[in-house]
């Protein structure tokens, strides 16, 4: 456990009812003991005591609570006090802990010391920082399963099953003077296989679960004046973007997200694709449009349904081949023509918002492959990714040595490598540098 009794303030810096400072180590009684009127373990562990913090020169009403080691979020002597939520106040009630014998805490060092404590998992922690940081249903729903241990306990099931073979293997290993028969081979065979096939599996989500994380990139391009910005603000259901019958208009990049069914949706309103454009400004904007296609995770090309395709849009079009892309066929109030796109299409009214919501409902289903509030494990963070890639490599290595060459000491270590790529996903096997890089994305805190 680490020396140093760590406070810092655990609610937003802004006014409100109630602010929440905290302490935690060895010393946060002794501490909370110099500045609250009662002694803060005259109280019961864990219940709320009604009490008074003595500061400089003023006094706050509190409810201070005590949770004992180990019974503690950081599996240390926790204190919390609860005070009226001005900046001013809590502020100086974390002076006054300092100037008492507590240091400041860093970023994330409360979630840290549970994690090095053992009450936590490294991706159940990281489940905290997703949860605090969800700007969606879906990312809330995810992060939620992260910190409830679904990964943690599908990385245990996973490790448990190769530490069986690895013992069986020691024991092979131990004794050469037994014969190996195929059976023993072929039942490791199987077994590795299936772990390494859940683990494809679990890979395959991290596709919807980037998404969850980020937000589907979804770029707006086509010709000026078809109604790109229209069509951005029908789907934000806001003017966002400026909307004229000058062609031009929109020069930079435009940015701004929603949520549909839980998913966050990133649009990226963009200057109209043309040949010539009439200076520098709108050449630069025609060119970050086209930069903003390579980083899509969708194209909406939008067209004017009024009339034919031009040449230019032909060739944009052709050129959007290995993208997701989406033809809008707008002003669906006037007099359309009839098209066909070897892309899915849908035609719409900006201007009245006619078939926006099939729209927004195409944009998620087109990318989204996975039921994001189901139970299912989905992977969304490219640690946990890197760490399964890495595992698999170590299954896939181990099968192919025991199928070519059964030595069966090289499948042991494969099999080991695999253990402990998986173990770093929990943080059962990691580096400092890791741990560290981690804890400092969380805010003060927490
Ligand atoms: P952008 O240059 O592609 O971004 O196009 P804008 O969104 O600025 O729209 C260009 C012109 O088309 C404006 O005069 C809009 O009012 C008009 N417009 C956009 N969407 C529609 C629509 O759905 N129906 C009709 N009738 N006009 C539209």
């Amino acid at each position: 456990m680490e020396n140093k009794t760590i406070c810092a303030i655990s609610t937003p810096i802004g006014a409100g009812g109630i602010g929440i400072v905290r302490l935690s180590g060895k010393n946060a009684v002794k501490i909370a003991n110099l500045v609250l009127e009662k002694e803060i373990d005259t109280a019961k562990p864990r219940f709320l005591q009604l009490n008074k913090i003595k500061c400089d020169f003023f006094s706050d009403i509190v409810l201070s609570s005590y949770f004992k080691s180990p019974n503690s979020f950081t599996g240390e002597d926790v204190v919390e006090i609860n005070c009226h939520g001005g900046v001013l106040i809590c502020q100086k009630i974390l002076e006054e802990l300092i100037k008492n014998g507590a240091s400041l805490a860093e970023n994330g060092e409360f979630t840290k010391r549970a994690f090095l404590n053992g009450k936590l998992t490294l991706d159940k922690a990281e489940g905290i920082i997703d949860l605090i940081n969800a700007e969606s249903e879906a990312q809330l729903a995810s992060a939620s399963h992260l910190m409830d241990g679904n990964l943690t306990q599908e990385i245990h099931q996973k490790q448990q099953i190769l530490t069986e073979i690895l013992a069986e293997l020691e024991v092979i290993l131990d004794y050469p003077e037994h014969d190996i028969n195929y059976t023993t081979l072929s039942g490791f065979e199987e077994k590795i296989s299936k772990i390494k096939g859940e683990i494809s599996n679990l890979i395959s989500t991290s596709k919807t679960g980037m998404l969850i994380k980020n937000g589907i990139n979804v770029s707006i391009v086509g010709s000026p004046n078809v109604g790109k910005s229209s069509v951005m603000n029908a789907l934000l259901n806001f003017n966002r973007a400026i909307v004229t019958n000058i062609a031009g208009t929109t020069r930079d990049t435009i940015s701004e997200s929603y949520v549909y069914e839980g998913i966050k949706v990133n649009l990226l309103d963009t200057a109209g694709i043309r040949e010539h454009p009439t200076d520098t400004v709108e050449e630069i904007g025609i060119n970050l449009a086209k930069n903003s296609i390579n980083s899509a995770d969708i194209v909406l090309f939008i067209v004017d349904g009024t009339r034919n395709l031009t040449a230019e849009e032909h060739e944009l079009l052709n050129s959007l081949k290995n993208k997701n892309v989406i033809v809008v066929v707008n002003k669906s109030d006037l007099n359309t023509k009839e098209f066909s796109f070897n892309y899915p299409t849908i035609l719409v009214s900006a201007l009245n918002k006619t078939n926006i919501s099939e729209l927004k409902k195409q944009i998620n289903s087109l990318v989204i492959t996975n039921n994001v509030f189901s139970n299912e494990t989905i992977i969304t963070n490219t640690r946990h990714k890197v760490s399964l890639q890495n595992a698999e490599k170590g299954l896939s290595d181990a099968l192919t040595t025991l199928t070519q060459t059964q030595a069966l000491d090289l499948v042991s270590i494969d099999l080991f490598n695999a253990y402990s790529y998986l173990g770093e996903i929990t943080g059962e096997s990691n580096r400092e540098n890791i741990i560290d890089t981690i804890f400092s994305k969380f805010c003060l805190g927490k």
